[in-house]
């Protein structure tokens, strides 16, 4: 088995998960942890993030498969929490070209108002 991924010293999500940094947690799992989004999109913004350092989603996928998917069930549970019965979206920007703009990857959960199709 590959050994874990050390924390980045200086990612900000790593720091986060740590601690060093303070976030508005909503959702810890073994696996991930959930917080608002310092700029929110939407009356519901989170991003749920592994513990353990990936660079984006495809490489967690890569990685770490079966947290992608526990990352995709703490959104439901953070929607859920939330209110957001009616739906919600989930977000993985992968690349510059894609406004991803934290390099440890993140799962955005976006919910509380109608979401326009296509994205901006
Ligand atoms: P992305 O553009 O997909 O990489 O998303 C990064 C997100 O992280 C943005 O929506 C930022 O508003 C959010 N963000 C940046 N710094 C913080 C922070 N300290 N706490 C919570 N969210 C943050
Ligand atoms: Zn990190």
């Amino acid at each position: 088995m590959a050994p874990d991924p050390a924390p980045h010293e200086d990612c900000l999500f790593c720091r986060i998960v740590s601690g060093d940094v303070p976030a508005d947690v909503v959702h810890e799992t073994p696996t991930t942890v959930a917080f608002r989004d310092i700029e929110p999109q939407a009356p519901t913004h989170v991003l749920v993030i592994p513990r353990h350092h990936q660079p984006d989603a495809a490489a967690l996928a890569a990685a770490e498969p079966t947290v992608l998917v526990d990352l995709v069930a703490a959104a439901a549970s953070v929607a859920a929490a939330e209110g957001l019965g009616d739906g919600y979206r989930l977000v993985l920007n992968t690349g510059p070209a894609a406004h991803q703009t934290v390099f440890h990857a993140h799962l955005h959960v976006l919910g509380g108002r109608s979401m326009g199709w296509p994205p901006g």
